[in-house]
C-alpha cells in the first residue's frame, strides 16, 4: 500500500499526527515500514511492547489461548482471568481485581469504585475526586475530567463534575483543595504524557497519610509507569506507600487490549454483582497473554534489570548532553526517561525517522523515551550512538558555548 497518507485523509477522522511512513512488520527491538527501512523502537507502541515484537513466549500463549477460547464473556468463570486477578494480587498492596479493555476504562472504573467508597461509608456522600495539573488519566469523559490538561478538554466541555486540581509534587496545593466532600486522590507515581516528571517521594507519602487520617482513597494511575517501567513491578513500591487502588493497562497483555484496577478489600467489599460491568474485559486471550507477561517479568527480574539500565542511560545522556545550551533538562526512573529542550522536539523526532530511529514525545519541547524493557546495555550504546549524532546535527556543534 503506497497511498496511505490519502486513504487515511480520505477514510480516517484526522486526530493523529502520524509519522510518514506505514509499519508492516516488527522483530525483536525493530520495525520495519513499507519499504523495507528498518527502525530501532525506542518509544515501544507507547510502552506497550515491553518484550519487543514476536518474542516467541508471548506468540506461544497467544496461539494456545486462541485455539481454545477466545472470548465468552463475563457470564462465565474462565481460567487465565482467574491466573492472572491472582498474580497481580499476589504481587500488590490489593485485594481484588476487575478488568477492562484500556487505560481510560481502568481510569473509569478506578473513578466508579472511589464513588461508590464515598457515597456507602459515609454518612454525608463524597464524591469529589482531586487530581494533578500535567496529569494524564485518558479520553473518555471520566477520564479525561481527571485529566488536568486543559488542552485536551476544549470543545468537549462540560466535563464530568467533582474533579479538582492540584500542582503536582506542592501538598499545600492539596490541603487547600480539600472539601468534605473529597473522596479520593489521583495521581501518576511519574507523570508520562505530561512530560515524564517524577513525584516526589516526600510528597506521595505525604498523600498517603493524609489518606490515612481523613479516610480518602489514594488511586496511583499506573498505565505508563506501572509494570516494571520504572525499575520495580509497580512504581508505588519505590514510594515506601500503599495505594487503595491501581490502575493498570499498556504492557499488561504485550499489545492486546486490556486495563484493569486493583483494588483494596475497604472499597472492593461496596461493589456488588450488576454495579460495574464489561463485555470484552477480561476475556481468556487477553489474560493468558497477561500471565505470560507477568511471569516474564518477574522470574526474568525485568523490573531489577530495567533500574540499572535506566540509571546507565540517564547518566549517559547527562554525560553526553546534559550541558548543551539546548536541553534544560534529562530526567526520569528506569526506562521512562524525557528530554526537555528550550524548543519544539518534532524536528529531532524527524531526523529520527530519517536515521532509523522511532522516538517519542510528551508535549511540544519534551522527548520521551519508553523503550521495550528487555533492551540490554549494548542496546542502549547503539541508541545513544544514533541519538547523539541526530541531535548534533539538528543543533550543531557550533551553536554550543
Ligand atoms: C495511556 C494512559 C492512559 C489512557 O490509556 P488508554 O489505553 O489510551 O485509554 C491513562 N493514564 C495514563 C497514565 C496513561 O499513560
Amino acid at each position: 500500500m503506497n497511498n496511505f497518507v490519502e486513504l487515511e485523509n480520505q477514510f480516517y477522522l484526522n486526530v493523529f499526527k502520524r509519522a510518514p511512513f506505514l509499519l508492516t512488520r516488527g522483530k525483536g527491538l525493530y520495525c520495519y515500514d513499507h519499504q523495507g527501512k528498518k527502525y530501532l523502537d525506542f518509544i515501544a507502541g507507547l510502552g506497550v511492547n515491553a518484550f519487543g515484537y514476536g518474542d516467541p513466549e508471548i506468540l506461544a500463549s497467544l496461539k494456545r489461548q486462541s485455539a481454545k477460547l477466545i472470548h465468552c464473556t463475563n457470564l462465565y468463570y474462565t481460567e487465565p482471568q482467574l491466573t492472572l486477578a491472582q498474580i497481580l494480587i499476589r504481587h500488590s498492596c490489593t485485594d481484588k481485581v476487575f478488568f477492562c479493555n484500556s487505560g481510560t476504562e481502568a481510569v473509569e472504573g478506578a473513578i466508579k469504585f472511589a464513588r461508590r467508597y464515598g457515597h456507602e461509608k459515609f454518612r454525608s456522600p463524597r464524591h469529589e475526586i482531586i487530581s494533578f495539573y500535567n496529569g494524564f488519566h485518558g479520553r473518555t469523559m471520566g477520564g479525561l475530567s481527571a485529566t488536568a490538561q486543559r488542552k485536551f478538554h476544549t470543545g468537549f466541555t462540560p466535563l464530568l463534575p467533582g474533579f479538582k486540581y492540584c500542582t503536582f509534587n506542592d501538598f499545600d496545593s492539596v490541603k487547600r483543595a480539600l472539601s468534605p466532600k473529597t473522596c479520593a486522590i489521583l495521581i501518576e507515581p511519574v507523570q508520562g504524557e505530561g512530560g515524564i516528571y517524577p513525584a516526589e517521594k516526600k510528597f506521595l507519602q505525604q498523600l498517603e497519610q493524609l489518606c490515612r487520617q481523613k479516610d480518602l482513597l489514594l488511586i496511583v494511575d499506573e498505565i505508563q509507569c506501572g509494570l516494571g517501567r520504572t525499575g520495580s513491578l509497580f512504581a508505588y513500591q519505590q514510594y515506601g506507600m500503599k495505594p487503595h487502588l491501581i490502575t493498570l493497562a499498556k504492557p499488561l497483555a504485550a499489545g492486546l487490549p486490556i486495563g484493569a484496577v486493583l483494588i483494596q478489600k475497604k472499597v472492593a467489599q461496596f461493589l456488588r454483582p450488576g454495579d460495574h460491568g464489561s463485555t470484552f474485559g477480561g476475556n481468556p486471550l487477553a489474560c493468558a497473554i497477561g500471565i505470560t507477561v507477568l511471569k516474564k517479568l518477574i522470574f526474568k527480574r525485568i523490573p531489577q534489570k530495567v533500574k540499572a539500565l535506566g540509571q546507565y542511560f540517564l547518566k549517559e545522556l547527562e554525560v553526553r548532553i546534559g550541558s548543551h545550551p539546548r536541553v534544560k533538562e534529562i530526567r526520569g526512573r528506569g526506562l521512562m526517561i524525557g528530554i526537555e529542550l528550550d524548543s519544539e522536539v518534532a524536528p529531532l523526532v524527524s531526523r529520527g525517522y530519517q536515521n532509523g530511529l522511532l522516538i517519542g514525545t510528551a508535549g511540544k519541547n519534551i522527548i520521551r523515551l519508553l523503550p521495550p524493557l528487555i533492551i540490554e546495555k549494548k542496546q542502549v550504546d547503539l541508541f545513544l550512538q544514533k541519538f547523539i549524532m541526530i541531535f548534533l546535527q539538528q543543533f550543531s556543534m557550533a551553536e554550543q558555548r
